[in-house]
């Protein structure tokens, strides 16, 4: 019975009463990523298992520990996404999108699934913020999309973010790594762990984000990709870093970030704080040149970021940064009997009409249950709709803020509604509302 009334676990529920903030959370990204002429793309929750294993690289950590595969009735093999790039990119050239100008810049907000040790900021469902910059090789794209996650730390008011990048090179650079490294790994053989010893051979860049105690201390002292850059590649992070010098961003080289995911080449970056404990990285992203090949494309070189929305949330009530409250209902109208109900119903059907929120009675309860419930909804106004009213065809209505009354017909209700509260709202600062033929 308890797995009836309990979530899995890593997985969260999100509540009314935090559903408003994360919707204000999620359009300021959208229009901020708008505002670099990102617009927004909407893939499947679950893909072919193959795109990932392509797409995310089958050496990884997400791809051989933590994706949720399973296969469905008609025996295709699917998974759920582990990450956004990997369908975009699959949309990308599904759609015949590179036809379109260049580059094609795209944003998501999804849910991603990874089977991983839940704790706080790890979750088995989590939701990133993403963006694409699909079609262009340019040092530019890395900086303009580096500048926009900036530019959402900053729209929320956050500190306390260091950016840290690095250049872990393309794979002319990598063929000379990748013997530095296996020299270095193979010394230590004896004490990797199973997968990254099957790591050795294929993939010893992996072994660098392993996350078993032994292999991370080991992958300490390994040589560092940096350091193994050829020309272009040199020059393309030179030019990244003076675009960020420009626009006054700043960041820390580190030499020891690669990124979990296969598909890097040059740039890589991430986020982190202190403020959210071990789970520090709030963005990681980087530039990908071989991914849109790899999933059989013409090669087009891209880049792009993803942003874990609970992270940031995180963020935000570790550094306190306030966010909108729900909206107050404008108006609770009680019907003093059932008989009012219907007239009830109507008035705030017309207000609702005019965008106006409004509540009534829904249970046939007493006065006194209402009006604490109007309470209890902090209602900005009430009112009490008996027999003479109806009869008479005007309500009181009491701001609730400040207890003034005032009588207003029934007749037009929305339009007088909402004509007080244009009264009152202007009062409440000190200026008069302008009145319409005066
Ligand atoms: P980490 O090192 O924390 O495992 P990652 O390198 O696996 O992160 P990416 O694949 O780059 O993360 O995903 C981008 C962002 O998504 C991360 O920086 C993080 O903010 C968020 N994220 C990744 N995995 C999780 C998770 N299991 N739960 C919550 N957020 C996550
Ligand atoms: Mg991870």
């Amino acid at each position: 019975m308890a797995l009836l009334t309990k979530a899995p676990r890593g997985t969260e529920d999100t509540l009314p009463s935090e559903s408003y903030k994360l919707r204000f959370i999620e359009n300021a990204l959208g229009e901020t990523a708008g505002n670099f002429g990102f617009r927004e793309i909407r893939t499947p929750v679950f893909e072919h298992t193959e795109l990932f294993m392509r797409g995310v690289g089958d050496t990884t950590d997400v791809v051989q520990k933590e994706m949720y595969t399973f296969n469905d009735n008609g025996n295709r093999s699917i998974s759920l996404r582990p990450e956004g790039t990997a369908g975009t990119v699959r949309a990308f050239l599904e759609h015949g999108l590179f036809n379109e100008p260049l580059p094609q810049k795209y944003y998501y907000l999804t849910s991603c699934y990874r089977y991983e040790k839940p704790q706080a900021g790890r979750l088995r469902e989590f939701h990133q913020f993403g963006v694409e910059s699909l079609g262009t090789g340019s040092p530019a794209a890395d900086a303009e999309i580096i500048a926009l996650a900036q530019q959402v730390f900053d729209f929320f008011g956050l500190t306390d973010i260091s950016l840290e990048i690095n250049s872990i090179g393309c794979p002319e650079c990598r063929k000379h790594y990748h013997e530095a490294l296996l020299n270095y790994f193979n010394e230590k053989k004896a004490d990797l762990c199973e997968t990254c010893l099957s790591r050795l051979g294929r993939n010893p860049m992996r072994i660098l984000d392993c996350k078993s105690p032994v292999c991370s201390a080991i992958a300490k002292d390994a040589p560092v990709v940096i350091d193994f850059l050829c020309e272009e590649c040199e020059a393309h992070f030179g030019k990244v870093k003076s675009y960020l010098d420009a626009m006054d961003i700043p960041y820390t080289v580190n030499p020891r970030i690669v990124r979990g995911l296969d598909y890097y080449t040059k740039t890589v970056f991430e986020f982190v704080s202190n403020s959210i404990g071990a789970q520090g990285t709030v963005c990681g992203g980087g530039r990908y040149d071989g991914l849109i090949s790899e999933l059989g494309g013409n090669p087009l070189p891209a880049c792009g970021f993803g942003m874990g929305i609970e992270r940031l949330t995180m963020l935000l009530k570790a550094q306190n940064r306030e966010l909108p409250e729900d909206p107050r209902p404008y108006l609770y109208i009680a019907p003093a009997s059932p008989e009012q109900g219907p007239l009830a119903m109507k008035i705030v059907n017309d207000l609702r009409y005019e965008g106006i929120s409004a509540l009534t009675d829904l249970g046939e309860r007493s006065l006194k249950a209402q009006m604490k419930y109007a309470n209890k909804k902090n209602a900005m106004y009430t009112a009490v709709l008996g027999e003479d009213e109806a009869n008479k065809g005007t309500v009181n209505v009491k701001n609730m803020d400040n207890g003034n009354i005032t009588e207003l017909p029934i007749v037009d209700f929305a339009d007088n509604f909402l004509r007080l509260t244009m009264n009152d709202a202007f009062a409440e600062i000190g200026a008069e509302f302008p009145q319409i033929g005066e």
